[in-house]
């Protein structure tokens, strides 16, 4: 059974700046935020690490409470949009093995920068998608 940071506030054992609880999922505002109002929502449930084992009930139970408080926290910040983003193992990003989606208050000039886009050769687009058509 992990034992993670995100494990010790569902426990209590950890105080938060809390914004929502259900059943299955809780809300809280990130303790290092990219901006004001920037909220993780986590799985109550201890047994998965992120997007790639979580149960099919679970991630439904995270895609409701971020799309309850999305338009929440856009209102309540005065933000200019949303981004939802989830890392999904160390190399995606992820510091915290434990499956949250950080919802993201987005204002003009916050100096936030996406991420670059490439192109695909000839035909490797279709090779790609072919090959994930296969995985499912
Ligand atoms: P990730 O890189 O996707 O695993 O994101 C983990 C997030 O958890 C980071 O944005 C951290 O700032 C945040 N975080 C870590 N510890 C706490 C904590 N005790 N309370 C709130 N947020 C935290």
């Amino acid at each position: 059974m992990k034992d993670c940071i995100f494990c010790k506030i569902i426990r209590g054992e950890l105080p938060t700046n809390k914004v929502y609880e259900d059943d299955s999922t809780l809300a809280f505002l990130d303790i290092h935020p990219v901006t004001p109002g920037h909220t993780l929502v986590i799985t109550k449930n201890t047994d998965s690490y992120n997007l790639l084992d979580i149960s099919e009930a679970d991630w439904l139970a995270l895609a409701r409470t971020v799309h309850k408080l999305a338009p929440a926290i856009e209102k309540a910040t005065g933000a200019d949009g949303i981004n939802i983003m989830m890392n999904n193992r160390g190399h995606a990003g992820q510091v915290v093995d434990h499956p949250h989606v950080h919802i993201i208050p987005r204002f003009k000039g916050d100096g936030l920068r996406q991420w670059d886009h490439s192109s695909y050769q000839d035909g490797e687009a279709a090779t790609i998608a072919k090959k994930i058509r296969g995985m499912l």
